[in-house]
């Protein structure tokens, strides 16, 4: 998701492509010297400080055609690609060592280097592949830059495209959700909905990839960052983790969001500190037009929701009001509390229920690292959200999870489509 264009929605195809029979391993070989012509392009252009396409391609484009074997319109996109790479790593102010490409990538231009036709990919320098599988929900969109990537055996084609934003719709209600380590609590004063978390789950793999870190990073065997095979499977270990949370993320988000358009509600959440689920539930709800209300998180679940007294522990999880004698256990408290906090937010702007506190799509820009937008001005400051980074279970936990960037949403096929 980009942030760049507001009525749009930026997302990433992922097609699995096979090429033509017996050009696997010219490909493959293609694709290794692209990535040795890209680092040392890299290099060139950051020692001379060749930003614009005119010098790099001055530079380099007869030395990657000749040096490396590239096809001229594939030579064109690695210089461009370098200048990316480079322009992002004099950008910041903390940059170490020049940046080095490792993974077998090639990053492709639509009519130039590559273009798709019928269900075969066809590539500058000749190849083709054909592609296997494929979601074809986003066909009618154009197709923008691509990465080929090859990765355990298979190629990938992850092309680029942008969609129209849905407008919103004028909300009859809120959906209201809370989240703890064990569930996703959401619902209204009608609703009334829970499911399990996958964070258990993802801890699982978490926790195996940190023994063996440990095991390894012992004085003993102070070599093991040498190790390669320790590294990889310490690297599938965090991958599964990840993977588990996001999938997790994103079909509970759809699940939210489906509902909540259903019933024509608004969504209202918390500032979670559980940043892929926000990113997911934003993502979602401004895929299918449903407006999204940020909610201050402050005593959601100490208050009472019907007379806002301060609410008596009553056994595990579970709230009584001492004044009005509401009895609830924590997360239906906080989901009771987010919903009447939204609708406050809702009947404060002024009677129209959509505009001011329904946040941009800026809001979910993946580098934001914790600082959403807020609404700004209206409605008085004691009611808008404010943000607190708090040290707790799951930022120290699971930081790993939401510090990696996600640049783009990963339309795939079969079950992973479904997700989306
Ligand atoms: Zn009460």
């Amino acid at each position: 998701m980009s942030s760049g264009d507001e009525g749009l929605l930026t997302l990433t195809i992922k097609m699995r492509v096979s090429p033509e029979p017996g050009s696997g391993q010219e490909l493959t070989n293609l694709m290794r010297r692209y990535r040795e012509a890209l680092n040392y392009a890299i290099e060139v252009v950051i020692e001379n400080k060749a930003l614009s396409l005119g010098r790099a391609h001055k530079l380099l484009y007869s030395v990657l055609k000749e040096r490396y074997g590239l096809p001229s319109k594939i030579a064109q996109d690695c210089y461009r690609k370098a200048i990316t790479v480079a322009k992002s790593w004099l950008r910041n102010p903390k940059r170490g060592k020049i940046p080095k490409v490792k993974t077998l990538k090639l990053w492709l231009t639509q009519g130039q280097s590559y273009r798709v036709k019928d269900c075969c990919i066809e590539l500058s320098g000749g190849f083709k592949l054909e592609i296997t599988g494929w979601d074809r929900r986003y066909d009618s969109y154009p197709n923008r830059e691509a990465r080929l990537v090859y990765r355990n055996g298979e190629f990938f084609l992850m092309i680029t495209k942008q969609i129209p934003k849905p407008s919103k719709y004028t909300p009859k209600g809120v959906l209201a959700m809370d989240v703890n380590k064990k569930e996703i609590v959401f619902g209204n004063g009608v609703v009334r909905e829970r499911r399990e978390t996958a964070i258990e789950r993802a801890l699982h793999y978490k926790k195996l990839a940190e023994k063996l870190q440990q095991k390894y990073s012992s004085a003993r065997y102070n070599a093991w960052r040498r190790r390669k095979g320790i590294l990889r499977r310490i690297g599938h270990f965090h991958r599964k983790a990840c993977n588990i949370i996001e999938d997790w993320a994103k079909k509970v988000s759809r699940e939210i969001a489906e509902l909540a358009k259903r019933h024509q509600y608004a969504v209202a959440r918390e500032d979670l500190s559980y940043r892929k689920l926000s990113f997911w539930i934003d993502w979602q709800c401004e895929k299918l037009g449903v407006p999204i209300i940020p909610v201050e998180p402050k005593h959601t679940s100490s208050i009472c929701s019907s007379c806002s007294s301060r609410l008596k522990g009553n056994g595990y999880r579970r709230l009584k009001c001492p004044r009005c004698g509401l009895e609830e256990d924590r997360d239906r408290v906080a989901v009771l509390n987010i919903e009447r906090r939204a609708l406050g937010l809702l009947n404060l702007s002024g009677g129209s229920l959509t505009a001011p506190t329904a946040p941009q799509m800026t809001d979910v820009t993946p580098n934001r690292c914790g600082e959403p937008n807020r609404p700004s001005g209206r409605g008085g400051g004691q009611l808008l959200p404010r943000f607190h980074i708090s040290r707790n279970w799951f930022e120290e936990r699971m930081w790993f999870y939401v510090s990696k960037p996600l640049y783009h949403i990963i339309v795939g096929w079969g079950t992973c489509s479904q997700l989306i």
